[in-house]
């Protein structure tokens, strides 16, 4: 048996547990015998995790659900085969279930052609669909369920008291998740979903890659200013809502202003 190093009382990151960068940030929240898992990560580390949460005591068997914070193939390639292993559920929101289920690799960066990239991506049913205002329950507590799309349409976080499992919101550098076109990303979105975590009583930020870090309004404001220039930026091609440059050739050339 492995000693519980839990981050906060009812989480334990195992990544952190390990001592080893296992993947993506994988969230155990637990109250007695019965535990959820915020994301699985690759499918090649899902016997690891699994035999990792085994050596901590708790029983397989009492799996609620695994949680999908969005379906990139780096949170939920391994959704599939964990299930099997542990005969438990999948919760997502509904455009994640509905990636998830068709093995979509598009959208969940499996396959990105133009940088040779071809992963898998064993399509999964999800059996709960969760969006803004669902609630989770483990044991005696509560996961509030944050719709916050930006870098995903389908992103979710979950609020526990004064905990939020971010995501890829935001992290503790400031970065973001990926911003493209293809995913689903939507810029005003994301500005919308960071200056609500930004307003909220939140104190913890869990993210879903990299340290878990305190909220600091400070260096939200950064970020969500850097944001709202990308919605005006060429940079970011059918993401960005406007571009002024146009506007102002536009009047050049009606004028007829030569170079100057
Ligand atoms: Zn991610």
């Amino acid at each position: 048996m492995l000693e519980r190093k839990p981050i906060f009382p009812n989480v334990i990151e195992l990544n952190l547990q390990a001592g080893h960068l296992i993947g993506c940030n994988v969230y155990l929240v637990y109250d007695e015998d019965e535990w959820i898992l915020i994301d699985i990560g690759y499918q090649e580390t899902v016997e690891e995790i699994i035999e990792l949460i085994r050596q901590l005591d708790f029983p397989l068997s009492q799996c609620k659900t695994l949680v999908a914070t969005h379906a990139d193939v780096d949170h939920g390639q391994g959704l599939a085969l964990a299930k099997q292993m542990l005969k438990t559920t999948v919760s997502a929101h509904p455009k994640a279930a509905r990636l998830l289920a068709a093995g979509d690799k598009l959208q969940t960066f499996a396959e990105i052609e133009a940088q040779d990239i071809h992963l898998d991506m064993p399509p999964v049913e999800t059996e709960h669909l969760i969006d803004e205002g669902d609630v989770i329950e483990v044991g005696r507590l509560k996961l509030e369920v944050w719709a916050t799309p930006g870098h995903a349409d389908s992103q979710l976080a979950f609020r526990m008291g004064n905990l939020l499992f971010s995501g890829d919101n935001i992290y503790r550098d400031g970065c973001v998740g990926a911003i493209d076109a293809h995913h689903g990303s939507n810029i005003p979105a994301f500005v919308k979903s960071l200056t609500r975590i930004r307003d909220s009583d939140v104190e913890w930020l869990l993210p879903s890659h990299g340290p878990i870090f305190r909220k600091d309004v400070g260096m939200l404001n950064e970020t969500i200013s850097r944001l709202e220039k990308y919605q005006h930026m060429a940079d970011f091609g059918t993401c960005a809502v406007d571009w002024p440059l146009m506007d102002e050739w536009e009047d050049e050339i009606v004028e007829g202003k030569m170079p100057e």
